[in-house]
Order: structure tokens, then sequence, then C-alpha cells
């Protein structure tokens, strides 16, 4: 299955995503993100299907998902994630 996944940098990517969701936490957000990229690092799977997890999807949901289970769609075609783990 090809799938087009967009890096994006932490930096980047918490600066679109405060402007979409301005009352979040900055820090708290960049710090999930982190910790997302070192599980991802590390391995981890999705806790649904055990696909290897999303990690922007799992820093905003706060649980270890991968695209389709967080979005619900079919492939992950054209979606943003972080650099480090691509
Ligand atoms: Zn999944």
């Amino acid at each position: 299955m090809p799938v087009t996944v967009i890096p994006i940098s932490i930096d980047k990517f918490v600066a679109s995503y405060m402007k979409n969701n301005p009352k979040e936490h900055r820090q708290g957000i960049i710090i999930n993100l982190k910790a997302a990229v070192a599980a991802k690092h590390e391995g981890a799977c999705c806790s649904q299907c055990g696909q290897p997890i999303w990690a922007i999807g799992t820093a905003i949901a706060g649980w270890n998902a991968c695209f389709t289970c967080l979005t619900g769609e079919a492939d992950d075609s054209e979606d943003y994630e972080i650099e480090q783990v691509c």
C-alpha cells in the first residue's frame, strides 16, 4: 500500500496546531509529541490494531493509536508525521 507521509518538524507542527487549537497548552503538546516520537522509535504499536503508531495522533489523542484507528480512514496517504519517525 503506497503511503505518502509528509514529514514535519515538531516546531512546525506545533505552530500550525496552536493556530487551530489556541486553547491547548503548547508545552504539553510538545511534551506529548516528544514522548510519542520516542515511543515510535521503540516500536510502539496501536493499542487497537497493532500497526505502528502515528506519533502526531498519539500525542493529540493520548493513547497509542495508528492513523487508521484514529481517523477511521482506510489509508494514511498525504498526512503529516513528525520527521524523526517518517
Ligand atoms: Zn490501529
